[in-house]
């Protein structure tokens, strides 16, 4: 274990962490595939490896380099694994060894890692909400890679389930398939419990999948969606994720403080009236005067863009009463239509997934100071700590509760009591019913 979640658990003594391995934690944001442990591919690119599978250079280099037992140290090193795990997990076999083993090191007891005065052999973790997207290669279709992940789960019951992960790049078929598919096997009973929306950040339109999520939800799957992970995810498109209503958030990184102030306004309830005139938006006073300019000023922009105007006549047009009125209505319209939301449900809190280790790896956070979990614990809003994925982040569940734990800078430097009630607001943020 190496990185920032390794420096802190190296940290700690004794005591802290008998206590962390005593709290009942659970994971829920974690990729299958990027959590399979690097002895198992090993393993498998041992015995499924062969020459014969028609294998690019790369994969075949990369696997050849896995059966040697190359020493991976780079964070883009584990990155260049993808390929070569897709190709070692494309039958049914392999994709379910590797499930077992992302299970084992999950929920069993591990033994003392090298260079860890770990008291007693503990389980990362109490509870699994494991997540990936099904794939279909040569040897099985969709429905058959699910069912494969899913019998391993279920020899862990009460203790993991299944959240099934659409990728933005899909066409809308197929992410119209996986939907069917997992309002299938729930119905069928078994532990398929949430839909995700993953993958690359900047591809894909969310849009077109709106009414497959919809549809996931009234089917009482619960539903989370990797939002604003870059900088370069664009506000209007957490507006549309957040319109969803995700019960839960993955990472929420850039997510606006507009969008933040949300999950915190006073909301009117229901049978209340909404908006008075003293308490319209464009009213500083008004728990969502943020939102409603950044609104007004987006609906501006675009009424001018589209405007026919000349050139020069358009910077006269900001000014002008009738683009400033329609602005004005549109945003009032918004916000009006996020509050109505949220009215008739009570207040939204989104339990937001923190992946520490992740965020730091990946450089979309420059440190633990600066991240934005410390903005959702100052507000009482309700996070999860997860690993992501444990084998290019080489980082563990307990590895990440030692970040919260660990003194300053190392870590978080939190309380006992702080840690524990983190991890009580993760268990309680299961889709699964305990
Ligand atoms: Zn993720």
């Amino acid at each position: 274990m190496t990185g920032p979640a390794g420096a802190a658990l190296r940290s700690l003594g004794d005591a802290d962490l008998a206590f962390l391995q005593g709290l009942p934690k659970a994971e829920l944001h974690a990729h299958l595939n990027g959590s399979i442990p690097l002895h198992t591919l090993q393993d498998l690119a041992t015995k499924y490896g062969s020459p014969s599978e028609n294998l690019s250079v790369d994969i075949a280099g990369t696997i050849a380099r896995l059966q040697s037992g190359f020493i991976l140290t780079e964070i883009s090193d584990f990155f260049t694994l993808f390929p070569a795990i897709y190709a070692l997990t494309a039958t049914p076999a392999a994709l379910a060894e590797a499930s077992r083993a992302v299970l084992d090191a999950f929920l069993n007891e591990q033994a003392t890692p090298d260079g860890f005065v770990i008291n007693q052999p503990a389980a990362q973790c109490s509870f699994i909400e494991l997540r990936t997207t099904p794939r279909a290669t040569a040897h099985m279709n969709r429905e058959q890679y699910l069912t494969t992940v899913l019998r391993e789960i279920k020899s862990f019951p009460g203790r993991a389930a299944l959240i099934i992960s659409v990728d933005r790049r899909m066409s809308e078929t197929d992410v119209e398939e996986c939907i069917n598919l997992a309002i299938k096997l729930r119905n069928e009973g078994n532990p398929v419990v949430g839909i995700d929306l993953c993958g690359d950040p900047l591809k894909g339109d969310v849009g077109m999948f709106e009414r497959h999520f919809k549809r996931a939800k009234e089917a009482g799957l619960g539903l989370t969606v990797h939002i604003a992970e870059t900088r370069e995810n664009t506000e209007a498109e957490s507006h549309a994720l957040l319109a969803w209503h995700p019960d839960r958030l993955g990472h929420a990184t850039f997510l606006t403080e507009e969008h933040r102030a949300l999950f915190f306004a006073d909301v009117p309830q229901p049978n209340t009236e909404i908006s008075p005139s003293d308490r319209m938006p464009w009213n500083p006073d008004h728990p969502l005067h943020k939102l409603f300019l950044a609104s007004y000023k987006r609906h501006l922009d675009r009424i001018l863009r589209e405007s026919t105007e000349p050139e020069e006549a358009r910077t006269h047009l900001s000014l002008h009463i009738d683009a400033d009125k329609g602005a004005r209505r549109a945003a009032v319209s918004e916000v009006e239509a996020l509050v109505n939301q949220k009215a008739a449900r009570g207040q939204y809190k989104p339990c937001i997934e923190i992946c520490l280790s992740s965020n730091l790896l990946c450089k979309t956070v420059p440190s633990l100071e600066a991240h934005h979990i410390r903005y959702y614990l100052a507000n009482n809003h309700p996070v999860v700590i997860c690993t992501d994925d444990t084998l290019p982040f080489r980082t563990t569940l307990l590895a990440e509760y030692a970040l919260l734990l660990a003194n300053r800078p190392v870590g978080l430097g939190l309380t006992r009591a702080e840690v524990k009630n983190i991890a009580e607001m993760g268990m309680k943020a299961r889709f699964m019913a305990p």
